[in-house]
């Protein structure tokens, strides 16, 4: 049954392209001020997803509702009360930032005189205020990317598609997105992110999907994933021969071991003998660690390159 009170609920979505499947069977229900990540390697179906939810690409088969108004039917309806953050910043660089927002504000109906009454608040929030009339081209990445941010806060959304909000940010200004998202999660808004940097997962998710041609492999909290799919503790071990290394001991002292490049992926549930192994062993450098969230995503998608 339909979740009326689910900002989100898509359910058996497919589409293909070209003879490809690029969704295939995609289930998604979002809890009001619910924090969802979507995770896959390039190519695994991500943006298509997002864009499905969005009614800006029909699905071949499922359905999705957003807010309680049916996409397929509505698409346009239902994305009123959404707020759309692309992968690429589409600002218009003929107008000021002030100008950027009122444009877009236009297009959800909203008044000129309404949509400036709410600028002062969406440069402040991001972080903007002194920028008002600057033009796009004297914005720095960050800026840009924030004011893409607030410029999807113009309609009072309740829930927000951000499409890898922090792809191409320097350190800090990833860290002041991070604070803003997490300043719209405490006013309940729900949130729908693809990523590809797990640490952004872990820290913003509450749950999430990872997606490897274009099926949900794994769902659930961050946590919970690490728990379920991966051994507690990571040794990495680097240096030269380390392959042969792993095969004559890692092997023999860790559950399981992967093997990249230079380095050898230790995963065991106690790492002391390793570690003790190690050393004796000057030459091999080493990193005793907790599992996190890359671990699960390289387990379940694969090390080798996409796309
Ligand atoms: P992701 O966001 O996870 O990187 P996408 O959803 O962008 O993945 O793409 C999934 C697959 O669908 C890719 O192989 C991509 O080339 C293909 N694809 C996406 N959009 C189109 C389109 N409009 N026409 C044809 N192929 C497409």
């Amino acid at each position: 049954m339909l979740r009326a009170d689910y900002p989100l609920e898509a359910r058996g979505l497919r589409k293909r392209y070209g003879g490809k499947e690029v969704v295939a069977g995609v289930d998604l229900a979002l809890a009001p001020g619910e924090c969802f990540g979507l995770l896959g390697p390039n190519g695994a179906g991500k943006t298509t997803t997002l864009r499905l939810c969005l009614g800006l690409t029909a699905p071949d088969a499922g359905s999705v509702h957003v807010l309680g108004v049916d996409v397929i039917a509505q698409p346009r309806r239902a994305r009123m009360r959404v707020g759309v953050v692309p992968q690429m910043d589409n600002l218009d660089p003929d107008f000021t930032v002030e100008e950027n927002l009122v444009i877009y504000g236009r297009y959800f109906g909203e008044s000129d005189r309404r949509i400036r009454a709410r600028i002062p608040d969406l440069l402040e929030f991001a972080g903007l205020s002194a920028r008002a009339k600057a033009r796009i081209s004297t914005l720095s990445g960050g800026m840009k990317r924030r004011l893409t941010l607030a410029r999807a806060l113009v309609n009072d959304p309740e829930l927000i598609f951000l499409d890898e909000p922090t792809t191409g940010l320097d350190p800090q200004a990833r860290h002041l997105i991070w604070g803003r998202l997490k300043q719209l999660l405490a006013e309940r808004k729900t949130i729908l992110l693809t990523t590809h940097f797990m640490d952004e997962a872990e820290r913003l998710c509450d749950r999430l999907s990872i997606l490897d041609h274009g099926r949900m492999v794994a769902c659930g909290a961050p946590r919970e994933l690490i728990g379920a799919h991966i051994e507690p503790q990571v040794v990495e071990v680097y240096g030269e021969n380390v392959s042969a290394w792993g095969e004559q001991h890692g092997r023999r002292l860790a559950e399981r071991c992967e093997y990249s490049g230079e380095t050898v992926f230790c995963y065991t549930g106690d790492a002391s003998a390793l570690v003790q192994a190690l050393e004796h062993r000057p030459e091999l450098r080493y990193l005793h660690r907790h599992a996190n969230l890359e671990d699960v995503f390289l387990k379940l998608t694969g090390r080798e390159l996409r796309d």
